[in-house]
């Protein structure tokens, strides 16, 4: 696979490709092109014609209305091509063909709405002095980099680059070098569903060198980042040395509250679909689980035989997880988990691989730690595997402190009857979403969704990601 610059593919200028390895064997089984900064030049370049000097390009030139109907166009073309798209995704992350397709809706979902927003993207006229009338405008950043992580590429893709293309920026993507391929196809669609060239574009590469001259790059106005916080910190330090704004998407460590009034037949499924979900490859997987004292026993023998029965195998027989995506991401849960067990925390239940899953696969199953110390790093470090780890609280400040106890704040979930508590407790945490007897895994397409925090900063999602993609120019007229 190549780059997809222009609406063309391009071969790498280096001339050199990256191997595409499958999670369910370890073995490669195609290759995408390697990104160099001369690549990344050649897609900004692309980006900013496709604008025009005066917003007068070929993309910079469409009326919001009918960006619009091209992104409900490619709206209709993600669903369209559905299955192709889930299965290509299931085989280069490894992640289930249920959760693929759950990918896919997202993506359609997304443009969807963002299709439907453009042509309301408005700004206002406010009061000031006799003789002046006063207006403030939304424009686009103009060039958009986009950082996509391997976890969910296509959801990530819909919401960040569905919001700036709505915007009416032109994109540059660079996704992860171990899930590239759906981005690639979705360039593809694009094109044909009518994008004029240049208005998205797409270089794959690794993060250190592709990633990299995308964040330094002097041309681009704006930077998305979804990923770690270690590579966030560097992403926002390149785009602070040219006062580049940038929204960062970080992960977290999320607790999962429950009171001892909670309805556990509701919430039981909710937690443990919040850690298992994708293996636990979620920025917003419910990590923590925090309970009230006087259900502890209860709640951890109901999740002990829920973890026993989990499987983890290939992606095609539709079990609860696949592999996870990588060997850097496998040895990394691997050693946090031989780390616990050498501390002494206990592992109250396992879950279970299935047979056909090759020894050469990145499979880790399910596991559920008990009793945990609340500063030990399993606690506290975002592990991104399906590891769920408890500990019982006494009241309600007790409770808050412990969710509020990580350096990150991205989702919390909490579980009580009692409606008082539920608004003190949504209140009282630090984080960027709160759900109330439910779990929804960064929410929905409509919701704002971002941390505070390690977490990150900006919104993705909803109205507040449109905004986001927009610069606010106020202009003023004297009229007398
Ligand atoms: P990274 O943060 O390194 O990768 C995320 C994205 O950033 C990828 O597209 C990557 O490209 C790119 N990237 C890497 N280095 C640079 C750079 N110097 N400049 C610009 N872009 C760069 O995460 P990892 O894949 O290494 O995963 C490590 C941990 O990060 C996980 O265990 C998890 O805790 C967290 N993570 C959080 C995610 C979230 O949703 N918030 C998503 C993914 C990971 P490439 O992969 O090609 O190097």
């Amino acid at each position: 696979m190549q780059h997809f610059i222009g609406n063309a593919r391009q071969h790498p200028s280096g001339g050199q490709h990256i191997p595409v390895l499958d999670p369910s064997t370890g073995e490669a089984f195609g290759q995408i092109a390697r990104g160099s900064a001369a690549d990344i030049d050649q897609a900004v370049a692309a980006a900013r014609a496709s604008l025009g000097e005066r917003y007068d390009g070929p993309w910079g030139g469409v009326s919001a209305a009918a960006r619009g109907r091209l992104l409900q166009r490619f709206s209709v073309a993600v669903t369209a091509h559905a299955d192709e798209l889930a299965q290509l995704e299931a085989r280069d992350t490894g992640k289930s063909l249920k959760t693929a397709r759950a990918d896919v809706s997202a993506l359609a979902r997304y443009f969807e709405f963002y299709a439907g927003a453009a042509d309301k993207l408005h700004g206002q006229t406010l009061p000031y002095e006799p003789g002046y009338l006063v207006a403030t405008v939304r424009e686009p950043h103009g060039v958009t980099g986009h950082i996509i992580p391997w976890n969910y590429p296509m959801q990530i893709f819909g919401r960040t680059v569905g919001a700036a293309l709505a915007a009416g920026n032109a994109c540059v993507v660079k996704p992860a070098e171990d899930a590239s391929l759906s981005s690639l196809r979705l360039g593809e669609l694009a094109a044909e569903a009518g994008f004029p060239a240049g208005a998205l574009n797409i270089v794959t590469g690794y993060g250190a060198e592709a990633g990299a001259s995308l964040c330094e790059h002097p041309d681009v106005d704006h930077l998305s980042f979804t990923g770690s916080t270690a590579t966030g910190q560097r992403v926002a330090e390149a785009a602070a040395r040219r006062h580049c704004p940038v929204t960062l998407e970080l992960g977290g460590k999320s607790p999962q509250l429950v009171f001892a009034d909670a309805d556990l037949d509701a919430a039981i499924p909710v937690i443990i679909n919040a850690i298992v979900q994708n293996a636990g490859q979620t920025c917003s997987a419910g990590s923590r689980l925090l309970v009230e004292r006087s259900l502890y026993e209860t709640v951890l023998e109901r999740l002990v035989e829920r973890f026993q029965a989990l499987v983890a195998g290939p992606p095609a027989l539709g079990l609860d997880m696949g592999p996870l995506v990588n060997r850097k991401q496998f040895d990394h849960v691997g050693r946090l988990l031989a780390q616990a067990q050498a501390d002494g925390l206990r592992v109250a239940a396992r879950g279970q691989l299935h047979p056909q899953a090759a020894s050469a696969g990145f499979y880790q199953p399910a596991v559920l730690f008990r009793d945990v110390p609340s500063q030990h790093p399993l606690a506290q470090q975002e592990i991104f595997g399906p590891v769920l780890v408890a500990m019982p609280f006494d009241d309600e400040t007790h409770a808050v402190r412990l969710a509020n106890g990580t350096a990150y704040g991205l989702v919390a979930g909490v579980w009580t009857r009692d409606g008082a508590r539920q608004l003190r407790i949504a209140r009282a945490l630090r984080c960027g979403q709160v759900f109330i007897n439910n779990y929804g895994a960064g929410g929905g397409v409509e919701l704002p969704f971002g941390g505070v925090r390690s977490s990150g900063y900006g919104r993705e999602k909803g109205f507040e990601a449109l905004y986001g993609f927009t610069v606010l120019k106020t202009i003023a007229i004297r009229h007398q």
